[in-house]
């Protein structure tokens, strides 16, 4: 018997394996599931986009065509702030030149293809089409005292892992920065237009980005950091953003982890961690092959250090599969004998995905797993997930018509 299973049993409990259900995982040569790091086919990114480049690199591309380096700021405070890329707008532009530059700073990245929305218009899921046909989706949220975008950064994703909707079709291709960045500027423009339900205020505007959209961030990452820059540097270069209010959250790529910790933009930093141990994690999470619980906590740790951020820990509890109590009593200890103060764990009741048989823990069995963490010392918060309605909570994002 499995160490996992004594351990269920011994506490009157049942242990439910993470092998899918009601669809086939994609399996490598080594009988794995298979990971993808790259896209399968060859493929090429988007025309490049004003959002793509620094503002001295705007400057010079314009120059390209004969214009002087005032009209990147000009075409910046365009996309950036008044988020508009129509050129009948710009009146501050020469006027037989609008459509050229339009043509050459703002390629159409994102077409609207679906909007749904929940909570009484409180949260909106967006469906979009990239040039290539590529669908994504991103989910607009308004709280009481902040607005959330949650932003997609790859089409698919070649994590496969067995309880999330997105990872079921495998990577198509990494998202450009600019496309990355498009999905807050058209959230922005929503919003300013009163599309997004709730108490209104003047000038709101997106201010909080989590990457738990679809895709794996690390597997992005040059893309990915050149994007959150871009949030972060001032308008109108970029939009102004505070980093802390940008979430990146990863299934534990090591190595990306780290370099993340050296990026100066001390963004706040989620690790999909989903259980405590390695007999689990290697089925639940299948880049756990390449970097094991331990390695991942040891890597979000050094973020920490390096930054002074806290650090989230998500957990999807499902029922019968990593809500034990043995499992919450070793979460604890691994985290304390790391230290204290520096992490706090986010439970989230599993949302259910086509085909997935696996159910949400019981209230009871959430409540003494939140328990046992906060007793020992580990704050440790349910997270709220909005969107269930319209398939737009986390792990249930497809992107399809
Ligand atoms: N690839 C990144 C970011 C996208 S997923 C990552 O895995 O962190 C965002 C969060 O949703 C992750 O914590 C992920 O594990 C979680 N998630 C995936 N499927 C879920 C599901 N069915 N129910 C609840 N959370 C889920």
């Amino acid at each position: 018997m499995r160490i996992s299973e004594s351990r269920a049993k011994a506490e009157g409990r049942a242990q439910v394996r993470p092998t899918a259900e009601g669809w086939k995982q994609a399996m490598g040569d080594d009988g794995r599931p298979q990971l993808q790091f790259t896209a399968k086919k060859r493929v090429t990114q988007p025309p490049v986009h004003l959002a793509d480049l620094t503002l001295d690199e705007r400057a010079a591309k314009l120059k390209e065509i004969g214009l002087p380096a005032f009209r990147a700021k000009q075409l910046s405070v365009h996309y950036f702030q008044h988020y508009t890329t129509d050129p009948e707008l710009m009146s501050d532009l020469p006027k037989d030149r609008r459509a050229e530059i339009a043509d050459v700073m703002f390629p159409k990245l994102l077409t609207e293809v679906k909007r749904l929305a929940t909570d009484d218009g409180r949260t909106i899921k967006f469906l979009w089409r990239l040039f290539d046909g590529s669908l994504i989706e991103s989910v607009l949220m308004r709280y009481s005292n902040r607005i959330t975008l949650c932003i997609s950064s790859q089409c698919g994703c070649g994590m496969n892992c067995p309880f999330c909707a997105t990872g079921q079709a495998g990577l198509t291709r990494n998202m450009s920065t600019a496309e990355i960045l498009d999905q807050i500027v058209q959230a922005n423009r929503v919003i300013a237009e009163g599309g997004l339900g709730g108490q209104k205020h003047p000038e709101e505007r997106v201010g909080n980005i989590v990457f738990m959209g679809m895709g794996e961030p690390l597997a992005n990452y040059k893309r990915v950091m050149n994007a959150v820059h871009r949030m972060v540097a001032e308008a109108p270069e970029g939009l102004g953003m505070s980093a802390r209010g940008i979430t990146v959250s990863t299934v534990g790529l090591v190595p990306a982890i780290l370099k993340l910790a050296e990026e100066g933009v001390p963004v706040t930093f989620a690790l999909s961690l989903h259980a405590p141990d390695d007999e689990l994690r290697d089925e639940m999470i299948p880049v756990n092959s390449k970097w094991k619980v331990d390695e991942a906590l040891d890597a979000a740790f050094n973020y920490y250090v390096k930054t002074g951020r806290r650090v989230s820990i998500e957990y999807a509890l499902i029922k019968d599969m990593n809500d034990h109590g043995w499992r919450a009593d070793l979460l604890a200890r691994k985290l304390n004998a790391r230290g204290r103060g520096w992490v706090h764990v986010n439970p989230i009741p599993l949302n259910p995905t086509p085909g997935s048989v696996w159910t949400a823990s019981e209230p009871d069995v959430t409540a003494e797993f939140i328990d046992r963490l906060d007793s020992a010392g580990v704050p440790t918060t349910l997270r709220d997930t909005r969107g269930k309605e319209i398939d737009g909570a986390c792990g249930q994002l497809a992107a399809a018509e």
